[in-house]
């Protein structure tokens, strides 16, 4: 999607109403909580495939909070609900919570991001135990006990928040390269091939292989993972 240049710079015009009404919001939970989230850097995107993203303070990581203006924003096509934009705040809240709060011991069962410490934060500021977004989410009454008990994630799309760091290390991953030229490599479609060149991407590889009389460029991701099938 390309994003008019007018929307653009509307959306940036509306990022200081946004900026108030998020630290307004986490001034009130940090007073409840005795936490300091109001404090912290909030940065505005235009991501398409993200709401938000909170990120904990690590190696050269900076502590932020994350938005894309394309869902919180008053005018795109289809904003976020007042309801379901707070959701998203508290969502986000909750993660900041789950880095810099002590998690009784019986919500620290299940592991991940989602995980049970996570739902237990969310049943503190009612934001809704989802990891993925549903319009209208913030106006359900939600079953915490049973979402802390519950094992399975719902998997529907899109998701709320991109965690920079995971992606970061699956980008590093896919770019290192695994052959070397002249390898000799097997493919189940194309049978054995020769690598003859070897093209680095950003977050990826692409090997150049021949095959006979044919050359076939191959994402190195895909090679590896038919190799050990
Ligand atoms: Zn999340």
């Amino acid at each position: 999607m390309r994003i008019d240049e007018n929307i653009r710079r509307l959306l940036e015009n509306e990022v200081k109403i946004h900026l108030a009404e998020i630290r307004f919001l986490y001034e009130k939970l940090d007073h409840k909580f005795g936490l300091h989230a109001a404090r912290i850097p909030v940065t505005f995107g235009f991501e398409e495939d993200s709401l938000g993203s909170y990120t904990p303070k690590a190696g050269q990581n900076e502590e932020e909070f994350h938005f894309s203006l394309l869902f919180i924003g008053y005018c795109v096509e289809n904003p976020l609900s007042k309801g379901d934009r707070f959701d998203l705040y508290k969502h986000e809240y909750a993660h900041y919570m789950q880095y810099n709060m002590e998690i009784p011991k019986k919500y620290t069962w299940q592991p991940g991001i989602h995980g049970s410490a996570w739902k237990y934060c969310c049943s503190l500021v009612g934001a809704a135990p989802t990891p993925y977004y549903k319009v209208g989410e913030s106006l359900i009454k939600h079953d915490y006990d049973a979402a802390l008990k519950n094992k399975i994630h719902d998997k529907s799309i899109p998701i709320r928040d991109r965690y920079n760091r995971q992606k970061e290390y699956e980008r590093s991953k896919n770019s290192i390269v695994k052959y070397n030229k002249g390898d000799m490599v097997n493919h189940p479609k194309f049978g054995s091939g020769t690598i003859e060149q070897i093209e680095k991407l950003e977050g990826s590889v692409r090997l150049h292989i021949r095959f006979g009389d044919d050359l076939k460029k191959i994402d190195q991701k895909w090679l590896l993972r038919t190799k050990y099938k």
